[in-house]
């Protein structure tokens, strides 16, 4: 027997009861980049009893500023970021199970890795994943805790099935930037920070602490010195899809998925988003202008990197050029257009 969890007892809404509650519970976290590895941290050190990680991508130099479980080893063997992750975590705590996929996060992936999580925690990079998160997490009644960070800024709230309003609900009175860390950069205290709230929370769904739980959408600036905490009580609309009276779960459909296709000797791949999006092509020449060469008409956009060349279409569609392989055509993408 040893004390290490000696401190977190002593903190009387876990107590000893709420230590032994949390060696039972089995926590899903949905990407381990920057959110992901501060978050698989903190609760390996707090002693949950399983955790699994979800990951497609390999450590890369330019993670190791932010991501703070990767080593400059790691980035050189380009080790799996799920496998990276799995040897230090273990290094810091040998009694939590660790499971781990190596995998897109996409219905068919995290479906099987629903069965007995408690809670999950959204580090993703991305919205296509973030709403196949609130479908599967309305359906199977798992709250989660949403996260993200660009720049300077984070931002992050709890949901929890038949209690709080959904992400599709939120994103209704709240839209994003569309900036992504790939475009504008990002510095590591937003990540701090919002995993740490992540990670509160969750160490309340662990213990049952239900009431203590954050009821708002909590966003913020270190840079601008700016913090919002937004009520969001109201925002729940009835006939919405997820959480609504009537759900169809549309992000589960198929055919409401983000398809890609290699275009046949064109050493290309086609991404078209499930609904027709409107892009804003100047604004989105800004954001892309740093990443490589921009040319523009009314209809299209083109940036042209060191490796490949990306065309955004007015539509959403968009054509990566220099790639043959959707992984990596699907990790662009993202990286860009968020
Ligand atoms: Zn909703």
């Amino acid at each position: 027997m040893n004390n290490r969890y000696s401190r977190q007892q002593l903190f009387s809404p876990i107590g000893q009861a709420g230590q032994q509650a949390m060696k039972q519970k089995h926590v899903l976290i949905v990407g381990v980049g920057a959110l992901g590895s501060a978050s698989a941290e903190a609760l390996v050190r707090a002693g949950v009893g399983k955790l699994t990680l979800i990951d497609r991508d390999y450590v890369e130099w330019s993670n190791l500023q932010r991501q703070q479980l990767y080593t400059e080893q790691d980035a050189q063997e380009k080790l799996p970021k799920v496998i990276a992750a799995k040897n230090r975590l273990q290094q810091i705590n040998t009694e939590v199970a660790i499971h781990v996929a190596i995998m897109e996060a996409c219905t068919e992936s995290l479906l099987p890795l629903l069965d007995d999580i408690d809670v999950i925690v959204d580090a993703t990079d991305n919205f296509d994943v973030r709403f196949l998160m609130n479908d599967l997490a309305q359906q199977h009644r798992i709250p989660w805790v949403y996260g993200s960070c660009v720049s300077s800024y984070g931002a992050t709230y709890t949901i929890v099935p038949g209690k709080t309003p959904c992400l599709r609900c939120l994103l209704k009175v709240m839209p994003q930037t569309g900036m992504t860390c790939d475009t504008v950069g990002i510095i590591s205290p937003p990540v701090q920070i919002v995993a740490a709230y992540q990670v509160a929370e969750v160490l309340k769904l662990l213990v049952g602490d239900d009431k203590a739980l954050r009821k708002s959408y909590l966003t913020f600036d270190v840079w601008q010195n700016q913090h919002y905490e937004i009520n969001v009580d109201k925002i729940r609309q009835d006939d919405c899809p997820t959480c609504g009276h009537h759900p169809t779960y549309p992000s589960l459909a198929y055919e409401n998925q983000t398809k890609l296709e290699v275009l046949c000797g064109r050493d290309a791949v086609q991404i078209r988003p499930p609904n027709p999006t409107h892009y804003n092509l100047e604004q989105l020449a800004d954001q892309l202008r740093p990443y490589g060469d921009i040319h523009m008409n009314p209809y299209l956009l083109s940036c042209q990197t060191e490796e490949y060349r990306i065309v955004i279409f007015q539509d959403g569609r968009v054509v990566i050029h220099g790639i043959q392989e959707i992984q990596k055509a699907k990790t662009i993408y993202y990286r860009l257009l968020g």
